[in-house]
């Protein structure tokens, strides 16, 4: 099997080359980035000219993009997926996408015998090292069970949601909570710093509490080591906090902290910290108060 691989990033780059280590597949990678390209190159896939071109040699096509418009431009757009599929290309989008989005692409590429399911992912780019990402996957079932193994060459804990755009939702509200996580945390360190206790012996405590959580100690490691250098970049959090008010705007679900997250990192970006990680909402913190919460 051959698979074309588009979006070699923090995320794409490391799933790509264990795709190329682990599944012994043949695989094509393209990416706007020469850095990111070479980096997968470097590994043995062969860099295409433009989507066009991978989609047109490939049996099975991976797209890891920013945003849900670059996944749609690079789907449907000129020299895309859409312009050199081949009848019976599988397609899977990695990204975190809007599972409204997912659908109306899968529904403009059917027609060239092209099958979409959206596969987003977990576990951040230590995960994606270490090939231990969760993947959620929405869409054709058997699709799914004939690509386990391709699946299995980049990730663990690998599920299938439901139909087409369930992982996109799953991944959505796992994002959602991890936010939310992240905020109480970045809260909680600058509060029990500013009350004037040792924020080491604090972010201590907490680990061994009922506070600890993912999103807690990333914020409280990286605001210790005052560390804003992007794994997953606050930009695309925001994104992610966005498609979560719009699916609830949708179907009329109520949600009181995630708008005030999504506020908190609009915050955070328009004081310049949309390119920095996604911990760097504590710097709203920071910057309101004039203190660093590592110097106590
Ligand atoms: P990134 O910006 O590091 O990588 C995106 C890559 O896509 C870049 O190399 C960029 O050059 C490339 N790209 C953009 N437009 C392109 C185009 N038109 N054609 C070809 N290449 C193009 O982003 P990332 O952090 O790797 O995130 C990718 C996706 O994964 C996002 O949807 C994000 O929400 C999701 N995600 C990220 C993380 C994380 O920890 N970073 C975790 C889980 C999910």
């Amino acid at each position: 099997m051959k698979v074309g691989f588009i979006g070699v990033g923090h995320m794409g780059g490391p799933m790509c080359r264990n795709i190329i280590k682990n599944s012994g597949h043949e695989v094509v990678v393209f990416d706007l980035d020469a850095h990111a390209l070479e980096a997968c190159t470097a590994l043995g896939a062969t860099a295409g000219a433009s989507v066009k071109a991978v989609a047109s040699e490939v049996d099975v096509i991976m797209t890891s993009l920013p945003m849900p418009k670059d996944v749609e431009r690079v789907a449907l757009g000129p020299d895309g997926i859409a312009e050199g599929a081949k009848e019976g290309l599988v397609y899977f989008d990695l990204s975190t996408n809007s599972p409204i989005m997912v659908r109306s692409i899968a529904e403009r590429l059917a027609p060239k015998g092209v099958t979409m399911l959206d596969a987003p992912v977990s576990g951040g780019t230590i995960g994606a090292e270490k090939g231990t990402i969760a993947i959620m996957v929405g869409g054709d079932k058997a699709v799914f069970d004939a690509h386990l193994p391709l699946f299995e060459s980049f990730g663990a804990n690998i599920i299938h949601v439901g139909d087409l755009g369930a992982g996109s939702i799953a991944k959505i509200v796992n994002n959602m909570i991890a936010f939310c996580n992240m905020a109480a945390g970045a809260e909680g360190m600058m509060l029990g710093t500013v009350a004037g206790i040792d924020p080491n012996v604090l972010n201590q405590v907490v680990r061994n509490s009922s506070g600890n959580s993912m999103g807690f100690r990333a914020v409280a490691k990286k605001s210790l080591e005052q560390d804003w250098e992007p794994s997953f970049a606050l930009d695309l959090a925001y994104k992610d906090m966005h498609l979560a008010l719009e699916l609830a705007d949708e179907l009329g679900v109520p949600l009181s902290l995630s708008p005030s997250v999504h506020n908190l990192m609009r915050m955070a970006r328009g004081m310049g910290f949309g390119q920095q990680d996604t911990v760097a909402i504590t710097r709203v913190y920071q910057e309101t108060l004039n203190r660093k919460i590592n110097e106590g």
